[in-house]
Order: structure tokens, then C-alpha cells, then sequence
């Protein structure tokens, strides 16, 4: 097979078109693609798409909140000379920034952003600030034993409220609420692997107060109004946020520290001691990599991440008497067991913001605007939120909108720091990032400062995954991995027995 940079754009077009075109003869799928935005503001369930952002940052419903409010930061023009570079303002890049900062205020820390601080996945997520580690416990217990493990995920643990602190710290307004997240399962099949989630964080350490199973009737007591539960699970160590208002209000705390931060300014090379930009160029001893999925954009580093796009929707705002109806506490993240789980929040504005995976992902073009929003996976969404809570069915669906994920291919994050070089890198994340990125920004203050920690023994330090497999194969085996779920699911619901078939794309999966 020839590897990508062999195959001319145009063939790359064909296969993706005729791999489309066999999907839906022969698979049956959800039509999928870009369909017309209908021409009003809002729509009901199960119409056409809510229009696209009308301006270039307001890409989630998030920063549609922040973006009218917002004067872009000074770009970076000529030289500039610091010591410490961190390229990307999202969660990695800026906690990485604040704490340096708050730890040695002499040092001079630059932050490099080519859009807008809070722009990627930080800006667009599903605002669960949650416990438990990004990647696969068993891995990492490979590396560094089962202790490291436990001591890992009780770090995330605090790193939920760690985000806590520093959001009332520095007054970052932005909804954080400490409710927990409820797992619910509407399948048997659902409920046996709730059951093994469970018993597995058990097996390695974390007690009931850590995570526990429920029963249909104790779900029921926590969102009366969601449909068909069988079971669950109730965790304490989850908060929700408005994830945009946060990653902005970071950025001015950074600022008031002494951090530079340059918006619309894009790293064109990211190399020991120097960053080179369209305009100008950084130079320090320290060059720290934050830029996540957008990191498959540089010659060299194609391979590193599978950008995979997480899409979410909004209801209007629900009257009180749906919320009374749901009964639905603030501040409690509510998700599925399905194969392609959901995750929803109850917003500060009183919607319900949903999301779930399933985006196709394109062979030509892994990471563009288009690919955030999908009319297959808009409708899958809104019938989702249809059927758990029913009674937020007439409500109109306002928003849609998506973000990519940088998934390695064994799913496990990394915080590396090559103290010769003075290069960096935070990231890895998957879908599980709004935590996984303060324990990595107080790591690498901690690496960059020479210093040797708790966290600096966590078992991602250093760590490496293996590079995806080149194009077309990544494509192919992204596109089949979606299909299989998704069958997989509807397998369940029509059998109410476990689908065998999800098995065969399991070491492809983010750890269960
Ligand atoms: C729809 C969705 C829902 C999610 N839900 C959750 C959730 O509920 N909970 C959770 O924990 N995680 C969730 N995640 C994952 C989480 O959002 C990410 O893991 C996290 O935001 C990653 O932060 P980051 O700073 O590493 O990356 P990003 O936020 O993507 O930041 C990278 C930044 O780098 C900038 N950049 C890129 N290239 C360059 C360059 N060359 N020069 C300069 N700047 C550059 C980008 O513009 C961007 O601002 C979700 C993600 C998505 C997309």
C-alpha cells in the first residue's frame, strides 16, 4: 500500500467517495454529511441542522457566549525572545503557562495561539470536569505497576478540585459546579458493563464513595425524568462547566501573572529553542508543544493522533416546569453506557448540551470546519435526547457544533520533557481532557523547574504510543470502527444481548 504522500488528493477523493457510497449500499448507514442549515435561528428536533457559526471563533455554543464580548490579543510581529514558548492556548497550553508563572514569577513564559485562547477542543467540549485517568489503566500498569495507577487516577480525583480552586481563586466565571456524573444503562448489555466499570475501579483501589453501582429505582432518584433506565453509576468526582468561559478566564489569569500571550498567531515550526511563525519568531530555552489534534498538521507528526471529531447539540433554554419534570439537579453530568455514549450537562443557561461520537472522519480533509457538523450524527443526537428525557422533547435544538479529539493509538496521554532539548510536549488526551490537562500543565511546570514530584512519577511521564497506521489504513479503520459501534448498539437495543461484534474493534477503543 503506498503510504499517504504517494496518493494525489484526487485519488484520495475517489476512495473516500466510493468507501461513502459502499457504506450506504451495503451498510445501510445514516446518511452523513454536510446538509443546507435550515433558515431560522432555531429548529425542532429532527429538522435541518441549526446554522453554522456566523463568525469564525463562535464554533460552540460556548464561544458564541464569549466571542461578541472579545477583542482578539496582539499578534506576534518580529522577534521575540522569552523562556519558556508554549505553542497552543488550550487547556494543556494555558495551565501549563499559569502555574510556570504562579511557581517562578521571574521567568518570562510566552503563550502562542493561532486562533483564539480557548479556540479547539477546550472551547467546544462537553464541560465535564471529570475524574479518571485518559488512557488504559493496564498499560500504564504495565510501565509503572498498579500503585502508580491508583495513585494517578486519585490525582485526577483532586485535580477536579484543583480547578475548583483556582476558578474561585481568580474569580473565573464560569459555572463550575461540583454535582457528579451519573452513568445510566438502558440495556442489559449496558448495565453488565456498567457492573465491569465498577468492579474493575474497585479491583484496583477506588471505593463506593469513589464510584458506586445503582439501581434503576437510586437512578431515579437523581434525574427522575430520564427514560428506560435499567442501572447505573454515581460518581462524586465530576463538575460541570461552561468550558469556554473557563479556558478564557484562564487566559486572563495568566496574563495577570505576567504571561504574553499572542493570539492569531500560528506556529509554523515547532523545533528546540525556536517557534517560527508567519510573522516572526520565539526564541527561548524551553519550547513547549500544546496544540493536541491540530498537531497532525505538521510534516512529521501526521501519524501521531487520530483526529477524531466529538459533535454535540443545545436545547433552547427549558422552562422551570421541564426542569421540575426532569428533575434533573444542577451541576449533575448525566452519559450512557452505549457503545457511542452520550454525555449531557445541564448548562448554566438551563439547556441541555449533548454529545456523542460517531463523526465520520474524512480522508482528504481530517480537520476542517466540515467536519463539524454531520446530519447522521445530528440526527442521531437529537433522537437520543428525545428518547432519555423525554420530556425536553419539543424542545428546539439551537446549536450544533464539534471538535476533534487527538487520540493516540493506545488512547494514553503523555507529558514529556526532554531536559537536553528543552522540548516539550502535553497532550494525548482523547476525549478526557479538561482534567487530564491541569495535571499535565502542574507536571510540566514541575519538569521545566528541574524538579522531581508525585506528578513527575505519574505513569504518563515520558510515556510514548506508537504511531497510527499511514492513509488510508487510519481512514478505513476509523470508518469501521464507527460502523461497529453503531451496529453494535443497535444490535443491543433490538436483542437486549451483548454485541460480539464490538469486541473485534476493541484494542482500536478508549479503555472501558
Ligand atoms: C465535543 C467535545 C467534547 C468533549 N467533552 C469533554 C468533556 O466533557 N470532558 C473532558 O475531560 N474532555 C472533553 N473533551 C476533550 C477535551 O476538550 C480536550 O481533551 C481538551 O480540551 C484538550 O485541551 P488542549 O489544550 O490539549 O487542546 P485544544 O483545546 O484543542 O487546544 C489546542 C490549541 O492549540 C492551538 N494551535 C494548534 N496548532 C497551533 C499552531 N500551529 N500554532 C499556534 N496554536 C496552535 C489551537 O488553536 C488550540 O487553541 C471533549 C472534546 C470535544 C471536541
Amino acid at each position: 500500500m503506498p503510504p499517504h504522500w504517494l496518493l494525489s488528493r484526487r485519488t484520495l477523493r475517489k476512495f473516500e467517495e466510493y468507501e461513502m457510497k459502499f457504506q450506504s449500499q451495503w451498510l445501510g448507514t445514516l446518511p452523513q454529511g454536510r446538509v443546507e442549515p435550515s433558515k431560522t435561528s432555531a429548529v425542532g428536533l429532527a429538522d435541518a441542522l441549526p446554522p453554522a457559526a456566523e463568525t469564525p471563533w463562535s464554533r460552540s455554543l460556548w464561544l458564541e457566549g464569549v466571542v461578541p464580548n472579545l477583542t482578539p490579543r496582539e499578534q506576534l510581529s518580529g522577534d521575540h525572545t522569552c523562556d519558556v514558548a508554549i505553542v497552543g492556548a488550550g487547556f494543556a497550553g494555558l495551565w501549563t503557562a499559569y502555574y510556570l508563572k504562579a511557581a517562578d514569577p521571574s521567568l518570562r513564559v510566552t503563550v502562542i495561539e493561532a486562533e483564539i485562547a480557548g479556540f479547539g477542543a477546550a472551547g467546544r467540549n462537553g464541560g465535564f470536569v471529570s475524574a479518571g485517568i485518559a488512557g488504559s489503566g493496564a498499560r500504564y500498569a504495565r510501565r509503572s505497576g498498579w500503585d502508580a495507577v491508583l495513585r494517578a487516577e486519585r490525582e485526577t480525583h483532586h485535580g477536579v478540585d484543583e480547578i475548583g480552586r483556582v476558578i474561585s481563586e481568580e474569580r473565573i466565571d464560569c459555572g463550575y459546579k461540583k454535582g457528579g456524573a451519573l452513568t445510566l444503562a438502558t440495556t442489559d448489555p449496558q448495565a453488565q458493563r456498567v457492573r465491569a466499570r465498577v468492579e474493575a475501579k474497585h479491583g484496583f483501589g477506588l471505593g463506593p464513595e469513589d464510584i458506586r453501582l445503582l439501581t434503576a429505582e437510586e437512578c431515579a432518584e437523581l434525574v427522575p425524568g430520564a427514560a428506560g433506565v435499567v442501572a447505573g453509576c454515581f460518581t462524586p468526582h465530576v463538575a460541570r462547566v461552561d468550558p469556554a468561559r473557563l479556558a478564557r478566564g484562564l487566559a486572563d489569569a495568566c496574563e495577570r501573572l505576567g504571561v504574553t500571550i499572542f493570539e492569531q498567531t500560528r506556529a509554523e515550526r515547532v523545533s528546540p529553542k525556536v517557534v517560527q511563525c508567519g510573522n516572526g519568531r520565539v526564541t527561548a530555552d524551553v519550547v513547549v508543544r500544546a496544540t493536541e489534534s491540530y498537531t497532525i498538521r505538521e510534516r512529521g507528526h501526521r501519524r501521531s493522533f487520530l483526529p477524531l471529531y466529538s459533535l454535540m447539540v443545545a436545547t433552547e433554554p427549558l422552562s422551570q416546569e421541564t426542569w421540575d419534570e426532569l428533575g434533573w439537579r444542577d451541576g449533575l453530568g448525566v452519559a450512557d453506557m452505549r457503545h457511542l455514549y452520550y454525555y449531557s450537562q445541564r448548562t448554566i443557561d438551563g439547556r441541555i448540551a449533548l454529545g456523542g461520537r460517531g463523526a465520520p472522519y474524512r480522508l482528504t480533509d481530517p480537520l476542517s470546519p466540515q467536519n463539524e457538523q454531520d446530519a447522521g450524527v445530528f440526527q442521531r443526537l437529537c433522537e437520543t435526547l428525545r428518547e432519555a428525557f423525554p420530556a425536553a422533547s419539543q424542545a428546539r435544538i439551537t446549536h450544533h457544533w464539534g471538535g476533534s479529539l487527538a487520540v493516540p493509538r493506545d488512547w494514553c496521554m503523555r507529558t514529556t520533557f526532554d531536559g537536553k532539548t528543552g522540548l516539550g510536549f502535553v497532550g494525548a488526551f482523547g476525549g478526557h481532557g479538561v482534567v487530564a490537562a491541569n495535571i499535565s500543565g502542574r507536571t510540566m511546570r514541575d519538569l521545566i523547574l528541574g524538579q522531581s514530584t508525585d506528578l513527575t512519577s505519574l505513569p504518563w511521564v515520558g510515556y510514548r504510543s506508537r504511531s497510527w497506521e499511514p492513509e488510508p489504513l487510519r481512514f478505513v479503520a476509523a470508518r469501521l470502527i464507527t460502523k461497529t459501534l453503531e451496529a453494535s448498539d443497535a444490535y443491543e437495543e433490538r436483542t437486549g444481548k451483548p454485541a460480539k461484534r464490538a469486541r473485534l474493534v476493541k484494542p482500536f477503543l478508549p479503555p472501558g
